[in-house]
């Protein structure tokens, strides 16, 4: 199922995503968290695609397997580095054939090492170039796209990068899943945004619930997620407790994720690292049951 046959489908939706496992232990683990995650009916699940152009495989491999066993409708991700058009385009092709429907098309950060991001050759510079590539030679796809409540790093400012965003939403994205934000108001600020400048595809907000302090200061510098300073002072208060600290992270997502269902996002992407109880917990707040026949 493609994601806007996902979206249409249910008054409000939640999608998960999983990243490639480094190792046959992670790997084993990650499993048995999907196993207990698919059993709340997600839309979708996602594999992102390796940072650097890695692991193109295992994205496949991860989809292939959670369609077969679970009969989940999946979305891979595929980014534009270290891959030429004809690369793309088989690995396009590879999806399709593993009845794959849906992929995130994304530029990629630049390889470790680099400064800026810079197309091979005979490659794509943009996300709004692959998007392209994807309608014109793989159009059964359904398109996901990134979104940056928080404006994309490398973007002068907030309008510029709305502007490459409706780029990608005018080469016929489906919808835009949202970087991670702990603060509600930086989405909704996007969302008046995106449809000021005519973006009126399916607008989805990426919670990524805390567990880990250390962690999240490392992926939202990465980011470039701001933590709003009375979350990051209680979290930097209890870091030494972990169980502490999973609390007040996880109540933090459910305020964030009921305040976003009562705004009217149609649903909710999770970035589970791979983990499967806080976003049950986060689920389990919000009224959401597991269908344990599963
Ligand atoms: C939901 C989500 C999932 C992700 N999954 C992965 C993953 O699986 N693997 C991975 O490696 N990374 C992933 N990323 C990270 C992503 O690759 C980086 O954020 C990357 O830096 C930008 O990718 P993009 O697709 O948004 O790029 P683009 O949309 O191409 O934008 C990149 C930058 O260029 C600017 N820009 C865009 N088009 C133009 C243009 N035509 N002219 C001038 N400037 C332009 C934009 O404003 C932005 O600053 C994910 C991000 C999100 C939000």
């Amino acid at each position: 199922m493609r994601l806007s046959e996902i979206y249409a489908k249910r008054q409000f939706c939640f999608s998960f995503e999983v990243y490639p496992p480094k190792t046959e232990a992670a790997a084993v683990a990650m499993r048995k968290h999907v196993d207990l995650l698919v059993r709340y009916q997600p839309g979708f699940i996602s594999c992102t695609y390796g940072a650097g152009g890695t692991t193109q495989d295992q994205t496949l491999d991860i989809c292939s397997d959670i369609l077969a066993q679970h009969k989940v409708p999946v979305m891979a991700h595929l980014t534009c580095v270290g891959s030429s058009r004809p690369m793309l385009l088989d690995w396009l092709g590879q999806a399709r054939l593993r009845g794959i429907t849906n992929i995130m098309a994304l530029r990629g950060d630049p390889p470790k090492g680099l400064e800026s991001f810079q197309a091979v050759e005979g490659g794509l510079s943009y996300a709004n170039e692959l998007v392209s590539l994807i309608k014109k030679h793989e159009p059964g796809f359904g398109i996901g796209v990134g979104g940056y409540p928080e404006v994309h790093q490398e973007a002068p400012n907030a309008d510029v990068d709305l502007a490459n965003l409706k780029r990608k939403v005018d080469a016929g994205a489906d919808a835009i899943i949202s970087q991670l934000f702990y603060d509600n108001t930086d989405f909704y600020r996007f969302q008046d945004k995106c449809l000021q400048t005519g973006i009126r595809i399916y607008n989805i907000p990426g919670i990524l619930p805390i567990t880990n302090f250390a962690q999240i200061k490392r992926i939202s510098g990465l980011c470039k997620a701001a933590i709003p300073k009375a979350l990051a002072e209680s979290l930097e208060k209890h870091q030494a407790d972990p169980e502490a600290t999973a609390n007040i992270g996880i109540e933090h997502a459910i305020r964030q994720c009921e305040d976003l269902r009562k705004s009217g996002v149609p649903s909710i992407h999770f970035y589970v690292l791979n983990q499967s109880d806080a976003t049950m917990r986060v689920l389990e707040q919000m009224g959401i049951r597991a269908d344990h026949s599963r």
